[in-house]
């Protein structure tokens, strides 16, 4: 790896604060959501470390997510599927891979094909209409559940972030189903996302199932001072060249770059080929304790413009003010985050 290659740095201890921080508030345990390599701070070496501290349960959206942590050959962790999947020899070899069950009909499909209860996490949808058993099948689901007298690893559901009343509303519903097919069938109660994890109790609940805000990413709208965020992009400048020696920088004509008081131009070794959006030209990179913006973005090396307090191999920091790319942008963080991709290494510190 180069010297002045871009690496994100995950800071063990933040996630390590955030993790117990919101044990002792919630009084529940964590699942841990790892998925989209774990919102872009490395799948492999968040489960290892996460697991040394003690986290049990990791949920994942897709099969070769599941398949990375196996690899990893931990003990006594469990591994949940968030969506449905399809390969149920994959589940049923892996004893402690469970899936969450997202209709009535996957469920006795399951049942048919003999997954075993103790692998499944039943999933309730109270028209978030993503995922889960609708409310208009649940007269057929409690029927199912006790005339098999079926006892499950777990059950679920999803609050919605937008609409606070919507997310106690649920709460309520979910309690009231969980009365009808009687709790102790179920080992694990969970339903809260982050948004949830901040408003709401989670009543009954065993476990909080959250990805942003374990990584101290904070959601608009709703703001924990306590969480710390643990990542961090950057790298070193390649080099600098004065931009009057330039008639393009990168594949762009310099006339269609607005120049402003800057003569000069730093090259660094980050692109679109690394996940760093296109898009993101115009926003600010932190190099020194100062702010300059990022004006070209190629596939394998970006270009700021600088001044000449800017030497080459000084440090580059991107996505510093989350809230400024989050506004140029227009997606959240997590998304921009979990796109940096795997040329760029995840290092834990
Ligand atoms: C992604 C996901 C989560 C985690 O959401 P955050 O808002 O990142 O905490 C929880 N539950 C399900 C079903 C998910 O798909």
């Amino acid at each position: 790896m180069g010297l002045k290659d871009f690496k994100v740095k995950v800071y063990k201890e933040n996630i390590l604060h955030n993790y117990h921080y919101l044990k002792k508030i919630k009084q529940k345990d964590i699942i841990a959501v790892v998925k989209s390599n774990a919102y872009g701070h490395g799948i492999e070496n968040i489960v290892k470390f996460l697991s040394e501290c003690g986290c049990k349960y990791f949920a994942v959206a897709r099969e070769c997510e599941a398949e990375k942590i196996l690899k990893l050959k931990l003990n006594d962790i469990n591994i949940i599927i968030l969506e449905t999947i399809d390969e149920l020899d994959f589940i049923k070899k892996n004893s402690n891979v469970q899936m969450v069950v997202n209709s009535l009909k996957d469920l006795l499909n399951l049942l048919n094909q003999g997954v075993s209860t103790k692998q499944l996490h039943l999933k309730l949808d109270f028209g978030f209409g993503r995922n889960g058993i609708m409310e208009k099948e649940f007269d057929q689901l409690v029927k199912i559940v006790k005339e098999k007298d079926l006892n499950f690893k777990g059950i679920s559901t999803h609050v919605f972030a937008a609409d606070y009343e919507d997310m106690l509303k649920i709460e309520e519903k979910f309690s009231e189903i969980l009365k009808i097919l009687k709790k102790d069938r179920f080992e694990m109660i969970h339903m809260q996302n982050s948004a949830g994890v901040i408003s709401i109790e989670g009543k009954n609940c065993t476990h909080i199932r959250c990805g942003t805000i374990l990584f101290g990413l904070q959601e608009i709208g709703y703001f924990d001072p306590n969480v710390k965020r643990a990542f961090k992009l950057n790298g070193k400048i390649l080099g600098i060249k004065d931009l009057k020696d330039l008639k393009y920088i990168g594949y762009e004509k310099k006339e269609n770059i607005n120049i402003e008081k800057y003569k000069k131009i730093a090259k660094i070794r980050l692109g679109y080929g690394d996940g760093f959006s296109k898009r993101s030209e115009g926003i600010m990179s932190i190099i020194n304790n100062k702010k300059f913006k990022i004006v070209h973005i190629s596939m394998d090396s970006s270009f700021i413009l600088v001044d000449d307090s800017v030497k080459e191999g000084d440090f580059v920091e991107i996505f510093h003010d989350l809230e400024d790319a989050i506004n140029h942008l227009k997606v959240p963080h997590y998304e921009f985050l979990s796109c940096i991709n795997d040329r760029i290494k995840r290092e834990l510190i």
